[in-house]
């Protein structure tokens, strides 16, 4: 069981859901509950919920908020407020609300993988693009080179993203451990920090390409939830 909060503008209502409800299922017992079907778009961390995903597929957990709006039709009004990694900063804060960056550079809880979008025809082709991993671990050799189904696609067109620039992490625990080469040495790597509020990205660079010198031979990323 999984306890939410549904906020919309009139009023804020709590219910207990199962990890694997559906956003479609969950809305039915909020407007059974409320008595009106009128805030039909509902966002999470800035991102709009899709009826076909679970409450575990957007890592909603005990004691989190969604918010429900009447659904904006056409227009500047159908410009909704989302979550994205600015790739023109650096440093441990790099993210920004905004309401009309591309979708390419949602970001969510947990992992955030980085990389340039290879496919020609895609709109992001040649841009950085943010592969939301979530929570969990990733390889940065096995996930990549053996194109698993962990390997980060971009979320434009789906692609694959063999090569990362970098790795950011939002609101969870997170630990890395690996070596890498650095000048003709060998540099162990092993770190935990906590990104405990909701909004602040933790750049860690998982360059696995020749734009970073240094060459990881070992790298696990783990994420956990707080
Ligand atoms: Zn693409």
């Amino acid at each position: 069981m999984v306890k939410i909060t549904i906020t919309n503008p009139k009023q804020s209502v709590e219910l207990e859901v199962n990890e694997n409800d559906t956003i479609g299922e969950v809305k039915e017992k909020y407007f059974q509950k409320i008595g009106s079907r009128e805030f039909n778009q509902w966002k999470f961390m800035g991102e709009v919920l899709k009826n076909n995903k679970t409450i575990a597929d957007y890592e909603i957990e005990d004691g989190d908020e969604i918010e429900a709006s009447k659904e904006s039709r056409g227009g500047e009004v159908g410009s909704m407020a989302k979550m994205l990694a600015d790739p023109e900063k650096k440093g441990p804060v790099k993210w920004k609300t905004t309401y009309d960056g591309p979708d390419y550079l949602i970001v969510r809880k947990g992992i955030n993988l980085f990389g340039y979008c290879q496919n020609k025809n895609c709109i992001a082709y040649k841009k950085e693009v943010c592969h939301p991993f979530g929570i969990g671990t990733f390889d940065l050799i096995q996930d990549l080179n053996s194109k698993s189904n962990k390997c980060p696609k971009c979320p434009a067109c789906e692609y694959l993203l063999l090569e990362l620039e970098t790795c950011g992490f939002m609101k969870c625990k997170y630990h890395y451990v690996g070596k890498k080469i650095e000048n003709d040495k060998i540099k162990e790597l092993n770190y935990s920090n906590i990104i405990s509020e909701d909004h602040i990205l933790d750049y860690f660079e998982a360059g696995s390409n020749g734009k970073n010198k240094s060459l990881f031979v070992e790298l696990k990323i783990t994420a956990s939830n707080l």
